[in-house]
């Protein structure tokens, strides 16, 4: 996940927090289907966790496999030929995609206030996110109208042109660690191409996505064109993934489950599947790097977010030479970094997302102790309560050590050293991931031969995690494939139809 402008942020967010609303009323907890909030068919329910207190924050409605296939007859039936979307003129379904991003940016305080309390990321943050979205819902706006085929030349009496269609229903199984931003990156091109669509939010923070199911009605999307079910993974989301009539589902979260996606798509009905999944990103620092702005860099580059990000830098590199520099530097800005209420001024880190993941990144701090890596700072729980973890680091590791191999979608640096340019790239490559890479140098040969030879979806060079809504994302080997953003993304969600008109000639 991309992270843009940190200090900004920082400056932004300190300048907002004075009127900040900590306890945001909860306005729906039902799912969103042809634009009206319903119970589920079951009327289960699940609790969603505030990840600060490990309390439950309210149920929502729980959606699964009956309620899937409500939304995609919903979908299917906005999408079928002549109904209002389809008759919806390009550059009237650009105007609506504009009105949500105009009612998400006026929503922003409210917006902001439910992802903190849901996800516990600090608020400054939230807020970036909701800009975020409103930027990516605003640059795919102007792509409705320029979504177009080709004449192509053809021998014969022939005229031959393409037309891009969009795919149909189009499922989103959405991630946890940005909510917001992950329903942006689906959402946005899937409508640009015309698509309808049946979004589950992750189960760990289904309030925000529920409550921009308002919006969507208010932006005046006819009734079914997207629908939002929360609920679980292996239930909603495998309905999802399993369904005959959902024509492409685009999932971001763990490789382990989009195994199970594509398995899923392949069983059923050959769906077409987008995947951006995991990354154990090589973050490469060569000593004739400024110090001081790497170690700045590659600590946001691990630490943003609390790790929980695929494209964090979670293996950093250091060249022998300003090594331990390196890390004495990274221990203190890690020791530094402010941990707790993510309401408050100032506040860089949150929890982790909930008891089954703060487990897991602990089960790695402890590998991490046994298979002899020095442990330099952290690798406890911070404070009493919530799933808080001490800001992490790791040094003297070797390739072989799990934390090393694994991701660990924590708040741990793994800093590891190496002597020249062609032993990096070799090791850099020693991962089944393939999403991201950065390296930092002054010189340019080095800083082009790491871009060009890194197997990875991006490499940034003299910084880390900058992106945009223009810009494509996605990953090499099983970081996934197909692109989220740019105009890469739009591929993902429109078919190329052909048409071969015989032309009759003058004297024939
Ligand atoms: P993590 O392991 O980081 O929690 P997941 O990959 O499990 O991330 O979750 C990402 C999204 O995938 C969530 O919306 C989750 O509900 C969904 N999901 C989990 N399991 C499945 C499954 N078997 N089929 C479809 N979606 C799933």
């Amino acid at each position: 996940m991309i992270k843009t402008g940190t200090i900004n942020i920082i400056v932004r967010g300190l300048a907002n927090m004075a009127k900040l609303n900590t306890q945001p009323e909860i306005k729906y907890t039902q799912l969103f289907i042809n634009n009206e909030f319903v119970n589920s068919v079951s009327s289960k329910t699940f609790p969603t966790i505030n990840p600060c207190t490990g309390q439950k924050i309210c149920e929502v409605q729980e959606g699964d496999k009956a309620d899937v296939d409500i939304a995609v007859k919903a979908a299917q039936e906005a999408f079928n030929l002549g109904s209002p979307w389809r008759r919806l003129d390009a550059s009237k379904r650009a105007k609506m995609m504009v009105k949500l991003a105009d009612l998400l940016k006026e929503n922003k305080d409210y917006l902001s206030a439910l992802e903190t309390l849901d996800n516990g990321m600090p608020y400054f943050e939230s807020e970036m996110w909701v800009d975020s979205i409103a930027d990516t819902l605003t640059y795919y706006a102007g792509w409705c109208d320029k979504i177009h085929g080709k004449t192509i030349p053809l021998d014969g009496d022939y005229f031959c042109y393409t037309k891009l269609e969009p795919v149909g229903v189009c499922g989103a199984i959405i991630p946890w660690n940005y909510p917001i931003d992950m329903l942006g990156w689906k959402l946005g091109p899937a409508i640009a191409c015309g698509n309808t669509m049946v979004i589950k939010p992750a189960e760990q923070t289904p309030l925000t996505a529920i409550f921009i199911g308002s919006l969507i009605k208010e932006a005046g999307f006819p009734p079914g064109v997207i629908n939002i079910i929360p609920g679980y993974g292996p239930t909603a989301g495998a309905a999802i993934s399993e369904h005959m009539d959902v024509d492409k589902v685009a999932f971001t979260g763990s490789t382990e489950v989009g195994h199970l996606i594509q398995q899923a798509a392949g069983k059923s009905n050959l769906k077409r599947v987008s995947l951006e999944m995991g990354g154990k990103s090589p973050n490469i620092v060569f000593a004739d790097s400024d110090v001081d702005f790497a170690v700045d860099e590659a600590h946001e580059a691990v630490f943003c977010n609390v790790g929980q990000c695929c494209s964090a830098g979670s293996r950093t590199f250091v060249q022998e030479g300003i090594y331990d520099e390196f890390v004495k530097k990274s221990v203190q800005k890690a020791n530094a970094r402010v941990i707790g209420d993510p309401y408050v001024d100032g506040t860089q880190s949150g929890p982790q997302i909930d008891q089954e993941q703060f487990d897991k990144v602990l089960g790695k701090i402890e590998s991490g102790k046994k298979d002899g890596a020095t442990l330099s700072c952290g690798g406890s729980r911070h404070g009493d309560k919530g799933y808080f973890l001490q800001s992490t680091v790791f040094s003297d590791v070797t390739d072989d050590m799990t934390i090393a191999k694994e991701e660990i979608f924590g708040p741990v640096q793994v800093i590891l050293k190496f002597k020249n340019i062609e032993e990096v790239i070799e090791r850099a490559h020693k991962t089944h991931y393939g999403l991201a890479g950065a390296v930092f140098t002054k010189d340019i040969d080095v800083a082009m031969t790491v871009a060009h030879s890194l197997k990875a979806g991006t490499v940034w060079v003299n910084c880390y995690n900058v992106g945009g809504p223009s810009i494509p994302f996605g990953g090499y080997k099983q970081s996934g494939f197909g692109r989220d953003l740019g105009e890469d993304s739009l591929k993902e969600y429109h078919e190329v139809k052909t048409v071969i008109i015989k032309v009759p000639q003058k004297n024939s």
